[in-house]
């Protein structure tokens, strides 16, 4: 039997009920985090994965091409600036090894929802294919691993280094960099390739500090305490505050191997099946060289996540926009509703099952995929603290303390996320007049395809805000650094020595990303989260392109096909 328009307006009126519910409880937005930590927070920046940090030199030299971030971003661009010619190309890393993302995530589950044969770049060129349909964290960080070998990115790469300043040197023409281990490199080219969700945040919570027991972020997880099959846990009551992808991931782990575990848990995520199966060796034997660039290139013909559920809700005839997009939210619904019901299937307590269902729209959050989450609230040792939307607000020496009653914990695992597409994380970038980026960008982002920004010659960004990532988010970083390499080609076959967008073409991009946002209340109608920069104001230019990739990649050819006309060059 078909719902009756009534029927959705209620499950409508139920999601803006939650949101508000939400957004009355951290009004602050995303000031209710913190990724500064310095001082007594210290301990969540220390790298558990390197150990002590090598004592050497410092450096002062120059090269020629220098990627601030070591993860997938700089992996791809330098390959395509190897196949180009380019010999001096360094990577400085804040971690012990390339990976970025996956040198830092080890936490237990962790493993890429986009399918292994799209997400893994290079298969093409790394003759590889992954072991899985959906790869794990060990296979992701051990290709990057191979990359950089093969690409022979390991000569120059700086380790286990932080850049803290980026200065444009405007006689020299040359970009000067700083770091915390007092080196001074100078580099001709500079590509800030610093990640998306690279940064940690803590929840700012009361008395976070005073927790006397074990706690981490995930980003940072501790093998020496948990074991490295978290066997050391089997005696240990543990929480877990945050249940977004990476909790998701890693709850399953850990209510297996824990005394007690408790998931303090805000705002549910969405969890879908997840189809996972070994790669079939006869198919990957009979994959002809270039097969990943065409599945790409056919992926890329076909209808988002977003638009195959408005496919699916497809009407026949002609209709009104007010009527399309009520068809298009009713299927939404319908699918949400489907998450619901998975849920009652798995989870036998009816009350623990009521609390995990989510209501929000689909896309409101970051969608999840797993089999073993839900079915791990069937533990007697596993207990979901619901905190109804408000969050954990107080935690004493012995840990959360939620609705007047104490959880008593040995370790507090932080699954709270990450600073969200920032250019820069660490590193004070400096341009031409002395500007720096930040006040650049205080009355909004500007860029040219959110890879150039005026004033700021030779520099690269990649993973910004003002690009599209509604795809796979490797192939856009290809693409990104495809256009990269080719610029920096460009200038060097025709002997410029610099390299900068016009003040045409960055305000021709600021207006196209623009015109192409805002187009639905979506952001306002949504549960806060990153997505929606936890429900705050926000200029319309500050995230990112939303005319969709296909569109996005076309600009960046367009933008190629008229250098002259896109860029200034010296
Ligand atoms: P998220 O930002 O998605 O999640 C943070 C979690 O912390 C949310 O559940 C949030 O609740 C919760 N939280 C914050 N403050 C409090 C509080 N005071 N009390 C209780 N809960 C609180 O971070 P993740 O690390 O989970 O994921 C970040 C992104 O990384 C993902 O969205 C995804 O893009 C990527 N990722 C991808 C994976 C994959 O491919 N499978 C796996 C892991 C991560 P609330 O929702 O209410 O804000």
């Amino acid at each position: 039997m078909k719902n009756t328009q009534a029927y959705y307006d209620n499950i409508k009126k139920k999601f803006a009920e939650e949101r508000d519910l939400r957004l009355k409880y951290r009004p602050e937005g995303t000031a209710q985090y913190t990724s500064e930590f310095t001082g007594v927070l210290s301990k969540y920046a220390m790298d558990p994965y390197a150990g002590e940090i090598s004592p050497r030199e410092s450096i002062n030299d120059t090269v020629e091409c220098l990627f601030i971030g070591g993860g997938f971003s700089a992996l791809l661009t330098s390959a395509r600036l190897r196949e180009r010619g380019v010999e001096s190309i360094r990577i400085v890393e804040r971690g012990a090894d390339v990976g970025g993302t996956w040198y830092w995530n080890r936490y237990p589950g962790v493993a890429c929802d986009v399918v292994s044969y799209d997400y893994l770049p290079l298969l093409d060129e790394m003759d590889y294919v992954p072991i899985d349909h959906y790869a794990k964290g060990r296979e992701i960080l051990a290709h990057c691993q191979s990359i950089a070998k093969k690409y022979n990115l390991y000569e120059l790469a700086v380790f286990q280094t932080t850049v803290t300043s980026t200065v444009w040197d405007e006689e020299e023409e040359m970009w000067h960099l700083t770091t915390d281990r007092g080196d001074h490199m100078k580099a001709r080219f500079v590509i800030c390739a610093n990640g998306t969700l690279s940064k940690p945040k803590l929840a700012r919570i009361k008395g976070l500090n005073t927790f006397k027991g074990k706690s981490f972020h995930t980003s940072k997880w501790d093998y020496e305490y948990t074991g490295d099959d978290l066997s050391k846990l089997e005696d240990k009551v543990v929480g877990i505050i945050g249940t977004g992808a990476t909790a998701v991931q890693a709850v399953p782990g850990l209510g297996a191997s824990t005394k007690e575990l408790y998931v303090f848990q805000r705002t549910p995520s969405s969890i879908d099946i997840r189809e996972d199966w070994p790669t079939d060796p006869n198919w990957a034997r009979r994959l002809k060289p270039g097969w990943q660039a065409k599945r790409r290139a056919l992926a890329l013909q076909g209808p988002t996540l977003t638009e195959q559920m408005a496919m699916r809700n497809a009407s026949s005839g002609a209709e009104s926009r007010e009527e399309k997009i009520r068809r298009q939210e009713n299927g939404n619904i319908d699918y949400m509703m489907r998450i619901h019901r998975r849920i009652e299937q798995e989870v036998k307590d009816p009350e623990t099952a009521d609390a995990l269902k989510p209501w929000y729209m689909f896309m409101c959050k970051r969608p999840c995929f797993h089999n073993d989450y839900l079915p791990t609230y069937n533990r007697p040792n596993v207990h979901l603290v619901d905190t109804h939307g408000k969050g954990i607000t107080e935690i004493t020496a012995k840990g959360p303390l939620f609705d007047g009653k104490q959880y008593e914990l040995d370790l507090l695992i932080y699954a709270t996320g990450f600073e969200v597409q920032k250019t820069g994380i660490y590193n004070q970038i400096v341009g031409k007049g002395g500007l720096d980026l930040n006040d650049k960008y205080s009355e909004g982002v500007r860029t040219l395809l959110g890879v150039h920004s005026r004033g700021y010659p030779n520099l690269f960004i990649m993973g910004g805000y003002q690009a599209s990532f509604q795809f796979n988010l490797t192939y856009i970083l290809q693409m990104q650094g495809d256009h990269i390499a080719e610029c920096i080609n460009h200038a060097r076959k025709h002997g410029h020595k610099t390299i900068d967008a016009t003040q045409e073409s960055e305000e021709w991009w600021v207006q196209e990303v623009i015109a192409n946002r805002g187009k639905t209340t979506r952001n306002e109608d949504c549960t806060p989260g990153y997505y929606n920069f936890e429900g705050e104001y926000q200029r319309r230019q500050d995230g990112n392109y939303n005319g969709g990739v296909t569109k996005y990649l076309e600009h960046m050819e367009n933008v190629r096909s008229n250098m002259t006309e896109n860029f200034v060059f010296t």
